[in-house]
């Protein structure tokens, strides 16, 4: 019933419509399930919120978007704020300024093949590789920074809860020993990569987009290489590389951009 027109794509590129889908999904959709938000919730929401003022690559309109919203959100200063209140500053901005963030999704190299696959989930995957490349470009005084920032809306606000689950239990395992922002660039690669490896093959995998250990050999042939016993070995030197140069602002796209 969704039948939609095929936007043609590079498999082996960022997209800034998916990074802009991601944040609108995320803020007009996601959260609005939040009447109030409070507590450890209201935190999440405001780091993240801070992460993507920071380091969110985007347009001019949108990172001033996103300023409005930071600022008004660090002037907050009660224990809970009402999502209503939250949205008009957000969609609000329009009004006063160039700062916008435009409305709906459009899914580009986070296409799936059918309606259920891919979108929203890649997006987020995609936005959360982008700001820990953003903030090594930057050099960000906090290397756990956007990572804690991810761990925390992920486990108050991403609406697949297993997932919040899996990834907390990934977080509480290992993401404090992340000390550099090179490492946590790596982190967040290795990480994905596990939960690559244990949903390849599930019904939830888009046949057009199987779950791999990325990158593959095509797409970078120096992250690959044997141990002395033969099994198959990364490169991390390799793979740093490669992910800054991957996810770095410089080499986004902006086809199809609304
Ligand atoms: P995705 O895995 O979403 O990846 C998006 C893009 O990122 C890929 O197309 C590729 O270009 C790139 N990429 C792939 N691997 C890496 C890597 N290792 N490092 C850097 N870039 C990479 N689904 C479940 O069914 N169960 C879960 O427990 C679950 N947990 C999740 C936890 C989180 C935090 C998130 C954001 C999503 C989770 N999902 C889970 C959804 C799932 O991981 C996929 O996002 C979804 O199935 C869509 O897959 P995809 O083919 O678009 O590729």
């Amino acid at each position: 019933s969704t039948l939609q027109e095929w936007r043609p794509f590079n498999k082996t590129r960022v997209y800034m419509s998916d990074l802009e889908s991601a944040l609108h999904y995320s803020l007009r959709v996601e959260l609005s399930g939040h009447i109030s938000i409070s507590g450890d919730d209201l935190i999440a929401l405001k780091k993240y919120i801070n992460v993507l003022a920071k380091y969110f690559p985007g347009r001019p309109s949108v990172k001033s978007a996103l300023k409005t919203v930071d600022s008004w959100l660090q002037q907050q200063k009660g224990v809970e704020i009402k999502y209503s209140d939250f949205r008009d500053v957000l969609d609000n901005t329009v009004q006063t300024s160039d700062a916008v963030l435009p409305e709906g999704v459009q899914w580009v190299g986070c296409q799936g093949s059918q309606a259920q696959f891919r979108g929203y989930p890649c997006a987020v995957w995609t936005l959360f590789h982008t700001l820990t490349v953003q903030a090594k470009e930057m050099s960000s005084p906090d290397p756990q920074e956007v990572l804690q920032a991810m761990r925390s809306y992920v486990s108050s606000f991403f609406g697949c809860r297993p997932c919040a689950t899996h990834f907390e239990s990934m977080a509480q395992e290992s993401m404090d020993h992340v000390t550099t922002l090179s490492s946590a660039v790596l982190w967040l690669w290795s990480r994905h990569n596990r939960v690559n490896n244990r949903l390849a093959g599930e019904l939830s995998e888009d046949p057009h987009f199987p779950k791999i250990q990325w990158p593959s050999p095509e797409l970078c042939p120096s992250c690959h290489g044997l141990k002395k016993t033969g099994e198959h070995s990364w490169n991390q030197e390799d793979v740093l590389t490669f992910l800054r140069n991957y996810y770095s602002s410089a080499r986004i796209l902006t086809d199809y951009l609304q």
